[in-house]
């Protein structure tokens, strides 16, 4: 494209490869936007993938033949083309945050190793100015975080390791003496002298740094901890676009990095945390006797468990009622069946809603993509805030595989992990479903006095099952 837009348009060739790197800018973009609406998604990823390959011939194109690259760049091309489609094509639904883990952090490593190679190959001919060193140390330093961090963050979610926080006494400031290690070199490069070993010093102190800083966070913080590691693999991207003097990779790199960044502070919102208190505050690690007591509290009360038969017979002749999906109903893979539920009881007038809590599943939007496989017709999506003063008016609340999106102890109990999380009104329905396989809790691991409220019917067994039997009690209604 580059090569026609410069043979008819008498531009150069560096002029011609900017133009088109422009066009694949405003594809990021335009790409971006439309990923902002659950309609638009779909094509959102078609118009950035576009700009993706735009911009990834480009590059070869514009690289020497003779220089041996554009092989090497060709088989690399090739394997990623093929990782990437195999692993979007197997990955489950609820492997997805590890997938973007993976993705994000190999992201940020080949930034980091572009910028070192960038930089001895210059340093060896001339000495160069102040922006391009203080570029190099910010993508090679910001990029193995990233990697070394996703690496965790992917083992954890994996459980290929503890999810629980790793601490140990003096953690904090073992990770603060790295910080200023990172510091000094960093300084040292940028203000005093030339240094290859250095910089490769810089980057494993780097990668030891990722992961130190995220072994003390818990597996449940890990969607965010990603999110935010997103965020500085774009920052990295964006530096070594400068080092390169690439405008793609600049533009590219700030969106990923903006984006990624407004996304960790509304799941922080979300969750009614500040980002420090993800970071630092260790939540979810076992504190002495926790379990003991936890357990307990579950353990000896007794619940109001129901049948399907009962329960599809109150549905049918409810005039609202509000279903709540949660990580369950992805486990599950109930999403097709609850709107094949939700269809029954509309056929018989009953109004229906789902009530979507901005951090039910295990990433952004989950429940959104689960329901919308399903066709459910995005009107009956309603946000928290949208919903939350309508749970006193139904008749029912059926929570299918959710948990912590209700406990009310966010509400009311200061010394929960989940205190300040911003919930659904479940608990002002007239009757409550509780839908899920037995008494354990959440993925914040705390017990959910809900489950013990007068109000509500236990729904005991796996979510789909559970819908299937209700719709053909519905029907028989
Ligand atoms: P929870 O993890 O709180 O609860 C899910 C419930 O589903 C469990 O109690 C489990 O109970 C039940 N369940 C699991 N499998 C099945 C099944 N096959 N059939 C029926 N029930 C099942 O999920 P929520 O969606 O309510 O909350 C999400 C949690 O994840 C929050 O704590 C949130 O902060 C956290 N999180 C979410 C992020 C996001 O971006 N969405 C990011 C970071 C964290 P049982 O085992 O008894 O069946």
């Amino acid at each position: 494209m580059s090569s026609y837009i410069v043979a008819t348009s008498g531009l150069t060739q560096s002029e011609g490869v900017h133009l088109v790197y422009l066009v694949a800018s405003v594809l990021f973009i335009l790409g971006l936007k439309q990923l902002s609406s659950p309609k638009g998604a779909r094509k959102g990823n078609i118009t950035a993938a576009v700009g993706m390959i735009i911009a990834l011939i480009t590059g070869l194109i514009g690289l020497h033949p003779s220089s041996g690259r554009v092989i090497l760049m060709v088989v690399g091309v090739v394997i990623g083309l093929l990782v990437g489609t195999l692993s979007a094509r197997k990955v489950k639904m609820t492997a997805m945050p590890q997938m973007v883990a993976a993705f994000n952090g190999v992201g940020g490593g080949a930034a980091a190793l572009v910028s070192v190679e960038e930089y001895m190959r210059l340093v060896a001919h001339s000495s160069q100015g102040v922006v391009f060193v203080i570029t190099v140390v910010f993508s090679v330093v910001v990029g193995c975080i990233s990697f070394a961090g996703s690496v965790i963050a992917f083992t954890k979610l994996q459980e290929w390791m503890t999810g629980r926080p790793i601490t140990y006494p003096g953690q904090q400031a073992v990770n603060g003496v790295i910080v200023v290690a990172i510091l000094a070199i960093g300084i040292y490069l940028v203000g005093f002298g030339t240094s290859v070993a250095l910089v490769v010093i810089l980057l494993a102190i780097a990668l030891f740094l990722g992961v130190a800083f995220v072994l003390p966070i818990g597996g449940a913080d890990m969607p965010v901890v990603i999110s935010m590691l997103n965020a500085f693999t774009g920052l990295a991207v964006a530096a070594t676009g400068f080092v390169l003097g690439n405008t793609v990779l600049i533009v590219g790199g700030t969106l990923v990095g903006a984006s990624g960044t407004l996304l960790t502070k509304m799941m922080g919102d979300s969750m009614g945390r500040s980002l420090g208190n993800v970071l630092f505050a260790a939540v979810g690690k076992a504190a002495p006797g926790a379990g003991a007591s936890a357990a307990g509290s579950a353990e000896g009360r007794s619940v109001r468990s129901g049948t399907s038969d009962d329960i599809g017979v109150m549905l049918a002749y409810s005039q609202k009622v509000i279903i709540v999906p949660g990580y369950g109903l992805a486990v599950a893979q109930a999403q097709h069946v609850a709107k094949e539920l939700a269809s029954a009881l509309e056929k018989r007038g009953v109004d229906v809603a789902y009530a979507i809590h901005p951090v039910a599943g295990r990433m952004p939007g989950h429940m959104n993509v689960l329901l919308a496989e399903a066709d459910v017709p995005y009107e009956q999506l309603k946000e928290m805030d949208e919903i939350n003063d309508q749970f006193k008016l139904a008749d029912a609340v059926l929570i299918v595989g959710a948990n912590d999106v209700v406990n009310p102890a966010a509400r009311s109990d200061a010394s929960s992990p989940i205190y300040g999380m911003p919930i659904l009104n479940a608990d002002e329905a007239k009757n409550i479903i509780f839908m899920k396989r037995s008494m354990r809790p959440g993925f914040a691991g705390v017990d959910n006095e809900l489950m013990f409220d007068p109000k509500t019917i236990m729904l005991f067994g796996d979510a789909k099952d559970s819908l299937t039997k209700l719709v053909a009690s519905v029907k028989a209604a």
